[in-house]
């Protein structure tokens, strides 16, 4: 497991991922105890952060679509008609079609009037 914090003004992040060897840690501190979860939380209050997680410093590029409040163009799509937002579009054959248009097969839904 792993989280990115970010830094959007200027880019830079650090990246902090637990590391899979904790467990192990736990283990060997605290054999007498017999839950795992709790040989982990008696080994994780004490443990150095270092042995823990390890961190690593990375850039990130931020796209502005995604802050909240970011205004785009708004299109609609000439096949169906719907409204597409954030540049959530594919240009085919000349058309800027909703994803939905473009690639039916990656569709999530189907129309309910098409069951058997
Ligand atoms: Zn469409």
């Amino acid at each position: 497991m792993a989280a990115t914090f970010v830094d959007v003004a200027s880019g830079s992040a650090v990246r902090i991922v637990a590391r899979e060897d904790s467990r192990e840690l736990a283990r060997k501190l605290y054999p007498h105890v017999e839950s795992k979860s709790s040989q982990q939380m008696l080994a994780y209050r004490e443990l150095p952060d270092t042995q823990l997680f390890d961190e690593q410093q990375v850039r990130v590029e931020t796209d502005p679509a995604e802050f909240p409040g970011y205004k785009s163009d708004r299109i609609l799509c000439p096949r169906c008609g719907e409204g597409v937002n954030f540049g959530r579009f594919v240009e085919v054959d000349g058309e800027r079609l909703c994803l939905s248009c473009a690639r039916p097969e990656l569709r999530y839904w189907r129309p309910a009037n098409l069951e058997p």
